[in-house]
């Protein structure tokens, strides 16, 4: 898991970054916004990122947690 760099086709303009998270989601970002992640993702480390719904569930379990 974590982030899959591609190029579907030649031009440098056409980069796809692909992330997937540990529960199967994944989001492609092309051209400009392939080095951001999408909205609602969070990264986990350099190689890691959790999908929006993960992210959720985690700022859930850290507000449990410290309650
Ligand atoms: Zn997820």
């Amino acid at each position: 898991m974590g982030v899959v760099y591609s190029s579907p086709d030649s031009a440098l303009t056409r980069i796809t970054v692909v992330y997937r998270c540990r529960c199967g989601a994944a989001v492609s970002e092309v051209g400009r916004h392939a080095g951001e992640l999408p909205s609602g993702w969070e990264r986990l480390a350099d190689d890691r990122c959790i999908c929006a719904h993960c992210a959720e569930r985690r700022r859930e379990a850290a507000a449990t947690a410290s309650a």
